[in-house]
């Protein structure tokens, strides 16, 4: 790959009339744009984020490609799920541990319900800038830099001026993070031969009891089998592949990590299959292995193109999503998967317009779009917006993300969700899409593995007067690691039906 990036280059996956480089996006209007009071800084830290290596390859996001097409024919299912703001404090080894467990617990319980494997991205190493309604807030009557996330500045009061030197910290946490990612999984986190924790015990109702244990012994029951027959030749039991994503919003940090892939033959090539072409596939649908043999996937590969290498999924966010605006224009030339939030203000015109705009090759596994319409919105909404995608042809994921579109205030004035708000919308996505002949393709949730006391309900009955315990988000409310289990086994309950 270059280390640089030059302007001026041809467009490599928008329109071809018009010029796209890394830094096209500098010439069209721009939301939440940062204002740097010290431009100097900024350019030395851009300088060094463009001579840095990447934190991902193109190997690996076109992996993530070919299974997110694997997702938008319905053969995978998708959980993507993590921190609202990620904070470089979250970079230490017990916050990644357990993150990491609670999404291969979540994705062990979605495929014994769906019974099909499970692709799963997680909203981490790099999840550290944030949109915000306004750019200034009043806390205790002054008015404050609002926190921006990370990598701009910090939540203490103290820190809320933006600083240009956390971008290139960012790029380090983002490393540090993938890094340890990468080596527990290596180490064996996610190896399925170990027992694992489930812990069921605080769940008062009965009935709920009985149920999940019924799916948990169901799940340790196959894993079993499976290491019986030795079913594990490929070494399927032992790992799993976890891609990483943030929000593509501070455009001046992707640009500086993009890189334009000059020599297709420099990525490592398949390795040879062992299968003869006639033999059935060696599928694990409880590891996803079908998603890792990448001889059962035809999809065609790039020879060049431009990568963002900071994470392998971006998505823009429902302020940024305009089709004619700065994100836009810097997303459609790069060759990452790419994810859109869809809401109550996008229009059927602007989504059409995006699905050209971004994928106009029509290459499935190429777009998803995360619908975050709120409970009491979904039925009036999503038709719509199916009816529109189908207008144009293209092959999506549609992934819910119930969390966005259902955020209230307590009467105490802070900001929670409630667990069922959040399933109530999970379960119109599935109920609607298969009333329209489409289907779910994924869920996309704020999470953390640690016992927080950020969202509503669940088998705990946390009430709005619980939630003061453990508050710790410095963003949206996040579902802690029983809620965010608990909603996994009634996605999976609701698609066994
Ligand atoms: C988010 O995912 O944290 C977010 C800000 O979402 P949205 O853009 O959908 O509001
Ligand atoms: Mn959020």
């Amino acid at each position: 790959m270059d280390g640089e990036h030059p302007d001026g280059s041809g467009a490599t996956n928008g329109t071809p009339s018009t010029a796209w480089s890394p830094s096209s996006w500098r010439t069209k209007p721009i939301k939440q744009q940062v204002i740097y009071d010290d431009q100097s800084a900024v350019d030395k830290a851009l300088t060094k984020l463009q001579r840095v290596p990447p934190i991902v390859t193109p190997t690996e996001i076109w992996k993530l490609r070919r299974s997110l097409a694997e997702v938008a024919q319905g053969k995978a299912f998708l959980l993507q799920g993590g921190d609202c703001a990620e904070l470089f404090d979250y970079c230490n080894a017990d916050a990644i541990d357990s993150k990491i467990k609670l999404l291969l617990q979540m994705s062990l319980v979605l495929i014994w319900g769906g019974n099909k494997p499970v692709v799963r991205i997680a909203r981490m190493a790099g999840q550290y800038a944030k949109p915000r309604s306004s750019p200034m807030e009043t806390v205790d009557g002054k008015q404050v830099p609002s926190f921006r996330g990370d990598i701009l500045n910090g939540y203490p009061l103290d820190q809320r001026e933006i600083d240009p030197d956390r971008l290139v910290q960012a790029y380090f946490h983002s490393a540090a993070t993938l890094n340890y990612v990468r080596a527990q999984l290596a180490s064996g986190i996610a190896d399925l031969h170990k027992p694992m924790e489930w812990h069921l015990g605080h769940i008062g109702d009965p009935e709920l009891q009985r149920k999940y244990t019924t799916i948990v012994d169901s799940i340790s029951e196959s894993l079993r089998f499976m290491r019986t027959v030795g079913a594990d030749t490929a070494g399927q039991l032992e790992t799993v592949d976890l891609f990483t994503s943030h929000e593509g919003l501070l455009l001046e940090y992707e640009e500086s990590l993009t890189r334009k892939l000059k020599h297709p033959s420099n990525r490592t090539p398949p390795p040879p299959t062992t299968n003869p072409p006639t033999a059935p596939p060696k599928v694990s649908p409880l590891t996803g292995g079908a998603l890792t043999d990448p001889t059962l996937i035809p999809t065609p590969e790039p020879t060049t193109g431009y990568y963002n290498t900071s994470a392998h999924f971006l998505w823009v966010g429902d302020r940024t999503r305009q089709p004619d605006h700065a994100h836009i224009e810097y997303l459609r030339g790069i060759e990452n998967p790419l994810g859109i939030k869809v809401g109550p203000t996008t229009t059927a015109a602007d989504l059409t317009a995006l699905l050209h705009t971004l994928n106009p090759r029509n290459e499935p596994g190429k777009l998803t779009l995360i619908t975050r319409y709120g409970a009491p919105h979904i039925a009036a909404l999503l038709p719509l917006h199916i009816a529109a995608v189908r207008e144009t042809g293209q092959t999506v994921v549609w992934q819910c993300d119930p969390m966005h579109g259902n955020t209230r205030s307590t009467s105490s004035g802070i900001k929670t969700r409630s667990f069922a708000a959040i399933f109530d919308e999970l379960a119109a996505a599935l109920r609607i899409h298969a009333e329209c002949g489409s289907f779910l393709g994924g869920v996309h949730l704020e999470l953390t593995g640690d016992a927080v006391t950020e969202c509503t309900g669940g088998s705990q009955g946390l009430r709005d007067a619980d939630l003061g315990a453990r508050y710790e988000t410095f963003c949206d409310p996040r579902l802690n690691e029983k809620q965010a289990l608990e909603l996994a086994f009634l996605v999976a309950g609701s698609q066994r039906r």
